[in-house]
């Protein structure tokens, strides 16, 4: 298979924005990924329409995958409506919802951590999802529905009573409401995958979950850390999904029947 390509459109200079983009890059070239940084400034484009055809433009030369990096400058803040006429297949980061695009690239990295690992091996495995967004909570579900969990998604309206208890109850939780010190693990029995990112008034990154007593003994089997925990597992899936594309692009030339006249 020849090298797969992968295009990261960045716009500024946000440091949260610059690291990501390295480590980025530092992933695919050690998968053998080419990973090609278009930098732009808020001001090369009036408008995020203007900006939109660029995306397009890029995601029309000769590549595997197109991500728009985050945070965006408020004006151009739509990944969604700037991803609109990009390829399906090149949406590696599987942001712009449509049919056809990849997996959104947190669930997929957890799911395949899970699976890998074997973290859940029963034959009923019950799973409680925090979080009801398009992005991680809907996806994420839908994986462990397709590999045969029974799911509870849990939202803002269901009461930290009742998420309290079906934590305890569950084989596996993900938590993903961006709150820190959200989730008291001390008493769950099952795996924690904590997608939350926050900083804690020291400014150090933390998630949403936590043992409130430390001296308690937690029954809790693994829970994953932030930093380094679901994080790598969404860049690991940014290189799986680039792969994939590329893979995809490659069966379908062979499928291509040239007719000469
Ligand atoms: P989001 O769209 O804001 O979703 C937050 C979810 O939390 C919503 O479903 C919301 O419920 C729920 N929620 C808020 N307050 C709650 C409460 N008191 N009880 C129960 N549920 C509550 O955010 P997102 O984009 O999915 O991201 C969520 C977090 O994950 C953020 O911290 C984000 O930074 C992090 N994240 C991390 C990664 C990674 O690679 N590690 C990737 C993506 C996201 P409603 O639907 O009812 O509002």
């Amino acid at each position: 298979m020849r090298k797969p390509v992968l295009v990261i459109v960045q716009m500024g200079n946000v440091e949260a924005s610059n690291r990501y983009v390295r480590n980025k890059v530092k992933d695919a070239n050690e998968v053998g990924i080419d990973a090609v940084v278009a930098h732009f400034e808020e001001d090369d484009f009036e408008t995020i329409d203007q900006f939109k055809d660029k995306v397009t433009e890029l995601a029309l030369g000769c590549v595997d995958g197109i991500i728009v990096q985050l945070p965006l400058p408020e004006k151009f803040n739509d990944v969604q409506y700037l991803l609109k006429d990009v390829p399906a297949r090149l949406d590696v980061d599987g942001l712009s919802g449509k049919p056809g695009a990849q997996t959104p690239c947190t669930p997929l990295g957890m799911m395949t951590f899970i699976n890998d690992k074997h973290l859940v091996e029963k034959p009923y495995k019950r799973a409680l999802v925090i979080v009801r967004s398009e992005l991680v909570g809907r996806p994420m579900a839908k994986l462990l529905l397709d590999n045969d969990y029974t799911v509870t998604i849990a939202h803002s309206k269901t009461g930290m009573y009742t998420i309290q208890h079906l934590a305890q109850e569950a084989d596996l939780v993900v938590c993903a409401v961006g709150r820190e010190k959200f989730l008291d693990c001390t008493h769950v029995n099952g795996i924690v995958m904590d997608v939350g990112i926050n900083f804690d008034a020291d400014g150090k990154m933390c998630g949403d979950c936590y043992i409130a007593d430390p001296e308690a003994k937690t029954t809790v089997d693994l829970r994953t850390p932030v930093p380094g925990g679901v994080g790598l597992l969404t860049r690991c899936a940014l290189m799986e999904n680039t792969v994939r594309s590329c893979e995809q692009f490659e069966e379908e030339m062979r499928s291509v029947k040239y007719e000469i006249t």
